[in-house]
């Protein structure tokens, strides 16, 4: 049974179909195990009432030995037609004329926003005192930008002729080195902006979190990264104006009125509920992140400071064995939560793979069609295997109680512990 969006909802069948494609290397590892562990949490939390139905399709290798294809048509249709669905990683095909199946995927279902979800938990040692501070979660954008893949290499006739452009057309003086450079393009548009502080906001409020705070390098990059900032507190001001107070707004009122009605008005939104919308220069963030992570629990940025700024976090809480990740169309609905690390060929077959990443991919998945109730099952007894220093290798060496296990079993104790709940 399909999942439908109607009037901005989803809504979703008790027997829901979850099309999934495995992931090479150590996708056939993971996956298996995160199924298991979500069918025990289903069953324990709704008994009969609620099934998943897992419908496999097929990208990477596995399409290729199958259909000649690392990207089949039928996969996309699939995550089309049911529009929620999970991914393992996948290999990037060398030579395949495709530049990551990942972009392909992204790309063909307009899946603009990358959503990290960053929390620690109990029993995982992190390299910084206080990891219980860190509680965010990242709008990464994921279409436009210096990502968009616009670039020319050095010494071909394109870039020659981009050169050529710039420098006679448009009368570009300042580059270093014009006959050695290669060059990249950063497409950063009103509406992509837009479309990625809207569904922040959303998010926010939501869930009851406090603000969303742009990150950007508009200081330096006006146009594009200043434009981000700009056009996000323009959106929060016109599309939630009841239900946001910006930090422009703050700044206003502070030069009309006065420090202190600036942060009487403050106040008095915070006590009202209103998201307070804020920003910050990318790398000041970066070292925010250390020093003062809970004065952060939304972030909306640009797709290459997303990208740094999730491994960053996700480092702090415990590395990217354990990062989760969706990449979702906040308009239409279509998601596809994944494992946010690659194929790890270097341990793969060694049943040593954590599957902390993909099941906290499910726990998003199955929060994002309203089965709460599962989803804190998986997480709860994930954070009792990790107090117990139960973890696979990649953790748990890390742990002063640390007792590696396999993925295998490592899936069993979470299963052992959703069922002794
Ligand atoms: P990787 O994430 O596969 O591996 C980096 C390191 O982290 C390795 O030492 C690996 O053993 C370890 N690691 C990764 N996942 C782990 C897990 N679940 N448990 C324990 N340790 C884990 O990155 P890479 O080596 O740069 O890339 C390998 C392949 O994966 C490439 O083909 C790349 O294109 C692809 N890739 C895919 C995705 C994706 O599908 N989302 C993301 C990144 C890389």
């Amino acid at each position: 049974m399909k999942i439908q969006k109607n009037d901005n909802k989803l809504t979703v069948p008790d027997i829901v179909t979850i099309p999934y494609i495995e992931g090479d290397g150590v996708g056939a590892e993971i996956m298996p195990v995160t199924q298991a562990v979500v069918n025990a949490a289903v069953g324990m939390a709704y008994g009969q009432k609620r099934a998943i139905e897992w419908k496999e399709v097929f990208a990477g290798e596995k399409a290729f030995k199958i259909t000649g294809n690392y990207l089949p048509d039928e996969t996309l249709n699939a995550f089309r037609e049911y529009i929620a669905g999970i991914k393992g990683p996948l290999t990037t095909p060398v030579g395949g004329g495709i530049r990551s199946l990942n972009v392909a995927l992204r790309q063909a279902l307009d899946l603009y926003v990358c959503l990290r979800p960053v929390r620690w938990f109990r029993g995982i040692v992190s390299p910084v005192r206080e990891p219980q501070k860190v509680n965010m979660t990242v709008f990464r954008e994921n279409t436009e930008d210096i990502y968009a893949g616009i670039e020319w290499r050095q010494g071909t006739p394109e870039a020659a002729k981009f050169l050529r452009f710039l420098t006679e057309e448009m009368g570009v003086s300042q580059i270093r080195f014009p006959e050695t450079s290669s060059f990249g393009v950063k497409p950063v548009s009103r509406e992509g902006t837009e479309r990625l502080v809207r569904a922040a906001i959303e998010y926010a409020l939501a869930h009851g979190l406090p603000d969303v705070t742009l990150v950007h390098k508009g200081n330096i990059m006006k146009f594009t990264e200043g434009g981000f900032k700009l056009w996000g507190y323009a959106l929060a001001e016109r599309e939630f104006p009841d239900r946001t107070f910006t930090w422009l707004q703050y700044e206003k009122i502070g030069r009309e009125r006065g420090a202190e009605e600036a942060s009487k008005a403050l106040n008095e939104a915070v006590s009202a509920g209103r998201v307070v919308v804020k920003d910050v220069i990318a790398d000041a963030f970066l070292q925010n992140t250390l020093l003062t992570p809970e004065n952060y629990s939304v972030i909306a940025t640009l797709n290459l400071n997303g990208d740094y700024i999730s491994d960053q976090l996700a480092a702090i809480v415990g590395g990217i064995g354990i990062a989760p990740g969706a990449n979702i169309n906040c308009s239409d609905g279509h998601a596809v939560f994944e494992a946010t690390h690659g194929t790890a060929p270097d341990i793969a077959g060694k049943d040593t793979a954590n599957p902390s990443s993909l099941l906290l991919s499910s726990v998003m998945m199955l929060e994002y069609i309203g089965w709460n109730e599962a989803a804190a099952l998986i997480t709860s007894a994930m954070e009792q295997a990790f107090v117990a220093g139960c973890a696979t290798r990649d953790l748990a060496r890390f742990m002063p109680n640390g007792k590696p296990v396999g993925t295998v079993r490592f899936g069993e104790v979470i299963i052992d512990n959703i069922y002794l709940k």
